[in-house]
C-alpha cells in the first residue's frame, strides 16, 4: 500500500490563499509552506525590527530618540499659558522649575510613546505633604494649567502624604505599588510607557481608555494601569476628548525650593 503525504487544513487554506492572493510576499510564501508539525512554520523572519543603537550609558537616550531636554537649552519647550518659549532655568545639563513661569510643555506633540526622565528633589529641601518637591509629569497636556494626566513628582523620601498623592501615583487615581524614593539631593528616573486614549472620530465616545506602566528608579511602581480618566484635583476623573497631545512638566505653587530636570527622551511608538 502507498501512503501520500497530505498537507494539513490549515496548511492547504494558507496555500490556497496565496494562490488567490497572487501577490503574495516570498516571506509569506515561506511562512505558509511548513505543515505545521514542523518548527520552521511557526518561525518569522520578517518584518525585521529596526536596528536602534543603545546608549552607551543606561538611561541616556538611544540613537531613535527625541531628546526632549539634553541639557544647553530648552528649545523644544514652551510655556504653558501663552506658547512662548519655555524660561525655567537651564544650567549645563539641569533644567530647574521656575515657579513664576508656570508649567511648560513640548512643542512638539505625542500618542503613544515610550519616555525617561530624571529629576533631583533639592538638598535643601522644605515643606511637607504635598507642599514638598511637588511637580509633576503630565503624559498627555490637554489644556492649559494641570490640564492632562499627572504622574505625580513629590519628595515622599519620609514625607507622607495620601497615598494616591505620592510619586509614582496617577494622581488621585492610582496608587503606586512600590515607593523607591531617594533622599533629597539625588537623581531619581522614571521610565514610562504610554498608552493614549483612543476615541470615536466625533469624539463622543471612548473606544479605549489610556493605559500606562512607570518604572521609579528601576522599580515598577505602575502596571499597566488603566486610566479612568483625565487628572481632577476635586471630584472624580473623566475624560474628555482629544488627540495627540504635548508633554506638560508643572511648576507647582508650593513654597518649597524648585525641582530639577535633566535627560529628557522619548520614542513615539
Ligand atoms: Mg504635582
Amino acid at each position: 500500500m502507498t501512503h501520500f503525504a497530505c498537507p494539513s487544513l490549515p496548511r492547504a487554506l494558507a496555500l490556497s490563499a496565496g494562490l488567490l492572493l497572487g501577490g503574495v510576499s516570498l516571506t509569506q510564501a515561506q511562512q505558509t509552506q511548513y505543515d505545521s508539525t514542523d518548527h520552521r512554520a511557526t518561525e518569522i523572519y520578517s518584518p525585521v525590527p529596526p536596528v536602534v543603537t543603545p546608549a552607551a550609558k543606561v538611561g541616556d537616550p538611544p540613537s531613535d530618540a527625541i531628546v526632549l531636554f539634553g541639557g544647553k537649552n530648552e528649545n523644544e519647550w514652551v510655556k504653558v499659558s501663552d506658547g512662548t518659549p519655555a524660561d525655567w532655568i537651564v544650567d549645563g545639563d539641569i533644567l530647574t522649575v521656575n515657579k513664576n513661569s508656570g508649567n511648560i510643555q513640548t512643542r512638539r506633540v505625542f500618542s503613544n510613546y515610550q519616555l525617561h526622565l530624571e529629576f533631583r528633589i533639592p538638598a535643601n529641601i522644605t515643606g511637607s505633604d504635598q507642599a514638598r518637591g511637588n511637580s509633576g509629569l503630565f503624559l498627555a497636556s490637554t489644556g492649559k494649567g494641570d490640564d492632562g494626566y499627572e504622574l505625580q513628582i513629590l519628595d515622599n523620601y519620609k514625607n507622607t502624604t495620601y497615598t494616591n498623592g505620592q510619586v509614582g501615583s496617577i494622581y488621585k487615581q492610582s496608587v503606586p505599588l512600590a515607593n523607591p524614593s531617594r533622599p533629597p539631593g539625588e537623581w531619581s528616573s522614571y521610565d514610562v510607557v504610554w498608552i493614549a486614549p483612543v476615541f470615536s472620530a466625533d469624539g463622543t465616545k471612548l473606544i479605549s481608555p489610556a493605559r500606562v506602566t512607570v518604572f521609579l528608579n528601576g522599580v515598577l511602581v505602575q502596571n499597566n494601569y488603566e486610566l479612568k480618566g483625565e487628572t481632577r484635583y476635586i471630584g472624580q476623573p473623566y475624560y474628555h476628548a482629544h488627540g495627540p497631545s504635548p508633554i506638560k512638566l508643572q511648576a507647582h505653587g508650593d513654597k518649597s525650593e524648585p525641582i530639577s530636570f535633566r535627560n529628557i527622551w522619548v520614542r513615539p511608538l
